[in-house]
């Protein structure tokens, strides 16, 4: 990662979230008003008033506006070829999703050479990054041979710490007679070549993908070899995903668009209060951009807040299902399509989803933190789902320095 050498110094910042609870005006955002924030070595050295503000080597003058810590986004499938535009157009002409389109990118994927699969990266990455997204956890999933989940690891690795495997993305084709063949498969060679470049594990628990019998077979065989664990689950119908999820101590369950009472129970027996001890809450992480591509019911974000889980947003960015890298278009749907409030929705994008990927040097602003930031071009963070579809992301700060 590049650093910066010398100090700098945000100031005239007229609103910051900082994510730090009791902080200012209170409330989870932490919001201070005519702040400054200071950046050492790539980390967040001091944050208070402005006019108390130490001396710096540079400065950059927010002049009134608002500033947020980078954007987390926990979940993105980038590691692939091709692209389903001509399904998108057929969805949107009443055809029905049903992730059948997943083998289609698969193919694509196993023909592309490595160079391909890695500037497609880059560019996804590179577009995040101007939207603001500091964070992102990239799974592999479209190669689904040995070789080629291992492969799709290896490129995710250069450009994120946060590196998923989901070689049971769906049962290839050529297994599809077989699945007991896949999971054994999956869970022996596939996870030994994938593990070394993997900090997580994932599997697409849903009618059609994986049962919760093979979904818990190949969790467990990646736990046992130290990966943390994370589950598609819930998204097109209801099932066992979500307490799947919770019964292995996931970090997050993703989707959660069909949830039972006891699905939301079971998540809300998990929420934990971070600073007492280890992370041992299951994040529920909303995908609206899936639900906005495919014309499908929002999950009900209301319920869960309400029943105390802790929820966090992230962009499902792939070639299919949700072809979108900007966070900021997520906090637009999830105030106006799934009722959270703005404040709910900034820091679901935000400390959720650093919760979602159990780090707490990311999408906070104290002290330690790693000095990723946002400097919007307006105010207040109201203005993300008040503004949608207008680029207000003004500078980004990654590391301490301006990519
Ligand atoms: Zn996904």
């Amino acid at each position: 990662m590049p650093r910066d050498t010398g100090s700098l110094l945000v100031t005239n910042i007229g609103e910051l979230v900082t994510n730090v609870p009791g902080t200012g005006a209170g409330g989870p955002l932490g919001l201070r008003r005519n702040a400054a924030v200071l950046v050492e070595d790539g980390q967040v050295a001091w944050v208070g008033p402005a006019r108390d503000a130490p001396a710096a080597d540079r400065r950059i003058d927010a002049d009134g506006a608002a500033v947020l810590p980078g954007f987390v986004d926990s979940h993105a499938h980038l590691v692939f070829a091709g692209d389903r535009a001509a399904e998108f157009a057929a969805r949107m002409a009443g055809q029905p999703y049903t992730g059948g389109g997943i083998r289609t990118t698969v193919g694509a994927t196993r023909a592309a050479p490595d160079d391909e699969l890695r500037a497609t990266v880059a560019r996804l990455r590179g577009e995040a990054l101007r939207q603001g997204t500091t964070t992102i956890e990239i799974k592999s999933g479209y190669g689904l041979t040995v070789a080629d989940e291992a492969r799709s690891l290896r490129i995710a690795a250069e450009f994120t710490e946060d590196t998923t495997f989901l070689g049971a993305h769906v049962v290839p084709a050529e297994y599809a007679d077989r699945p007991d063949d896949y999971v054994g498969m999956v869970c022996g060679p596939m996870l030994a070549a994938a593990a070394p470049y993997a900090r997580w594990i994932d599997v697409f628990c849903e009618r059609g993908a994986f049962d919760v019998d093979h979904a818990r077979a190949i969790l467990a065989c990646g736990q046992a070899v130290g990966l943390g664990v994370r589950v598609h689950a819930n998204q097109l119908g209801p099932g066992p995903g979500v307490q799947l999820g919770v019964e292995l101590g996931a970090a997050s369950v993703d989707h959660c668009t069909h949830l039972s009472d006891a699905d939301v129970d079971a998540l809300a027996s998990t929420t934990t209060d971070w600073v007492s001890g280890p992370e041992t809450t299951t994040v529920a992480t909303l995908l609206p951009g899936a639900e906005f591509s495919t014309r499908s019911p929002y999950p009900d974000a209301r319920r869960l807040l309400d029943a105390g889980v802790t929820v966090a947003l992230a962009t499902d960015c792939n070639p299919g299902s949700s072809y979108t890298s900007s966070m900021p278009f997520c906090i637009a749907l999830a105030v106006r399509e799934m009722r959270m409030t703005p404040a709910e929705a900034v820091w679901a994008a935000t400390a959720g989803g650093a919760r979602a990927l159990r780090r707490d040097d990311v999408g906070v602003l104290r002290p330690g933190a790693r000095a990723d930031l946002i400097v919007l071009d307006a105010p207040s963070h109201l203005h993300l789902a008040y503004r949608p579809g207008v680029p207000l992301i003004r500078h980004v700060l990654h590391n301490g320095v301006m990519p």
